[in-house]
């Protein structure tokens, strides 16, 4: 149940438990686990994605061999329930954060520094957003932040109506909105020696109060290295994240990295996979030479139950367009080939919003309508008549 709170009704703005449409999970002895989605209205054109993200946590946890999903339609009360909570989100402007619910949310975590952990960050977030998609970066590596630099994106954040505002470049036709540590120092190297708890507040600001576009696809997280107090705020205060872990090749980076995924994992997170950075370089006659060993990202992703998402070799292209602001995905290297290709998987992982002439909206609209109107009485009256009408239009689809 815990990992139904990760998945939001993208309409509603809110998560499945909140909003009471996901129950009674059963974990049978081999595994098999059994659970109750109750939606709006069973025509929801929303299913299919609910559907996909349901079961790839569900499925994300190890020991689950199987998801079954029985649907159901929430009765008039608990619809009534579900559409007072999101509107009570709706009129605090605070759902969980300020991220909009259609934005798939990636953190990008690693066991210790050094590993690429932000290359990876700022190389997948150009990939897709050369893709053509909204691309938002949030650098939570609050002591070690890179990303400005590596993006090639420089400025002030500003405030709006007391959010901050990201710092935009367009990729393609896509965009990248920026927020960083580092647009808030005025010299990269200035050491920040705040305390645990001010990097928490720092973090929770980049969550809560950052003005991010309603039109984001994904929002990349460069997570600090390890699993200390601002990694568990993170993971608790995005329940919705998923996470890509990042290692290398060295055997010896893998239980570091395994404790990563395992905090993850107690705070209900998905894990998407695993990615092998300076897997092996190219020597001048193509041969793949190991230079720091091989096998750690195999390792890893089986010791921990994700896929292994790539390899990526050492190429002095990622580092000189880290150097640059110009990530070298961009480029034609032998390392963006490798990028380029995890960008894609994670891009077919991600089923775009449908077009919603919806049924929750329509719903909740209705509703905020008659409950203004009318006393709860008549709004139950209401969305009776609604949900006669959502039926009649079923069978004219079906027709
Ligand atoms: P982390 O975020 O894990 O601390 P960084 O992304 O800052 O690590 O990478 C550390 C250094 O290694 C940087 O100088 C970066 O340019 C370089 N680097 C990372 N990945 C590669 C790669 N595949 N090929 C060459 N250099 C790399």
């Amino acid at each position: 149940m815990e990992l139904m709170r990760g998945v939001v009704d993208p309409e509603l703005g809110s998560n499945l438990v909140e909003l009471g449409m996901a129950r009674g999970a059963q974990v049978s002895g081999d595994g098999e686990v059994r659970i109750e989605i109750a939606l709006t209205t069973s025509g929801c054109p929303l299913r299919a994605q609910i559907q996909r993200d349901v079961k790839a946590r569900l499925e994300s946890l190890p020991g689950v061999t199987k998801v079954r999903i029985v649907w159901a339609e929430l009765t008039a009360e608990e619809k009534t329930a579900a559409m007072a909570k999101a509107r009570f989100n709706v009129s605090q402007r605070a759902p969980d954060t300020a991220i909009p619910p259609t934005t798939k949310v990636l953190m990008v975590a690693s066991g210790k520094g050094g590993v690429g952990k932000s290359t990876v960050t700022t190389n997948l977030a150009a990939a897709l957003a050369e893709e053509g998609f909204k691309v938002g970066v949030m650098d939570a590596d609050i002591w070690g932040y890179s990303v400005p630099r590596m993006l090639g994106v420089d400025g002030d954040l500003r405030s709006l109506e007391g959010k901050i505002v990201p710092i935009s470049r367009t990729v393609g036709e896509g965009r990248l909105d920026v927020v960083s540590m580092g647009f808030l120092v005025d010299r990269e190297d200035s050491a920040l020696m705040w305390r645990g708890l001010m990097l928490n507040r720092a973090v929770q600001h980049f969550c809560e109060d950052v003005r991010w576009n309603d039109d984001l696809d994904y929002l990349l997280i460069d997570m600090p290295p390890g699993t200390g107090d601002v990694q568990m705020g993170l993971a608790k205060m995005l329940p919705r994240a998923e996470m890509i872990i990042v290692t290398t090749p060295t055997v010896a980076a893998q239980k570091v990295a395994a404790r990563v995924a395992d905090m993850g994992r107690k705070n209900y997170l998905r894990v998407v996979g695993v990615v092998e950075n300076m897997s092996y370089l190219v020597t001048p006659d193509g041969e793949h030479q190991a230079v720091f060993g091989a096998g750690g990202g195999e390792a890893l992703a089986s010791e921990i139950g994700a896929p292994l998402l790539g390899c990526i070799p050492l190429d002095p292209a990622v580092a000189e367009g880290s150097d640059l602001g110009e990530p070298a995905v961009l480029g034609s290297g032998v390392a963006a080939k490798e990028l380029k290709s995890v960008a894609l998987a994670l891009s077919e992982e991600h089923v775009p919003p449908v077009e919603m002439a919806g049924c929750s909206a329509r719903m909740l609209d209705a509703a905020v309508a008659a409950l203004d109107a009318l006393d709860a009485l008549d709004a139950l009256d209401a969305l009776d008549a609604l949900d006669t009408e959502d039926d009649e239009d079923n069978e004219d689809d079906e027709a």
